[in-house]
């Protein structure tokens, strides 16, 4: 089976987000197909977006996958779904936000799928756990981590020591 390197990005800033991404991180370590290879250390990040709300938790993940991107993207979604109905049943802020960051060298322009993230080069919190894990890795249209990171702000992150 053709086995791909997929790059997935894990946010919460509701119900114990630590809690949220070590829940979410196994069910992507249960995927079929799938093995975990690395888990980057967890950023404490500022809110992007309107004020008042808590600060995020953000940690990148790179799989070893057998999936395709879009039933990957699907998992992704299944496994939001599962964290959101079991924690949050009324509407409000999620507790759980899963971002199909890379698939191997793919660009992926679907209707609901665009891979690299479109937000990807802009995105501290992002680029910081990516480049942890990463730090030689290329985005496909952007260029090498380390030129990304040149406009990235560190106040932006806070790394947490591995609880
Ligand atoms: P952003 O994409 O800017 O981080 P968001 O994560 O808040 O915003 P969501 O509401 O979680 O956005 O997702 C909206 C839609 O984005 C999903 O239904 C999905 O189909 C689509 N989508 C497109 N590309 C991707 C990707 N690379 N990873 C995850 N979802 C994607
Ligand atoms: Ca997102
Ligand atoms: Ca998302």
């Amino acid at each position: 089976m053709a086995m791909t390197d997929a790059y997935i990005g894990l946010g919460s800033n509701l119900d114990g987000p630590e809690d949220q991404l070590q829940m979410a991180i196994k069910s992507l370590q249960h995927l079929p197909a799938t093995t975990l290879i690395r888990v980057s250390s967890f950023y404490r990040t500022r809110p992007v977006g309107p004020e008042g709300q808590p600060d995020y938790i953000n940690a990148v993940v790179l799989i070893k996958t057998g999936l395709t991107a879009s039933d990957l993207l699907k998992h992704m979604q299944a496994i939001e779904d599962n964290q959101y109905r079991t924690r949050n049943i009324h509407w409000g802020p999620r507790t759980l936000d899963l971002d199909l960051l890379l698939y191997g060298e793919s660009i992926i322009h679907d209707v609901d799928l665009n891979v690299p993230h479109p937000e990807l080069h802009k995105r501290g919190f992002v680029l910081y756990p990516l480049y942890e894990i990463s730090p030689e890795i290329v985005i496909p249209g952007y260029g090498s981590i380390a030129k990304l990171l040149q406009n990235a702000n560190p106040d932006d992150v806070q790394k947490l020591s591995v609880s």
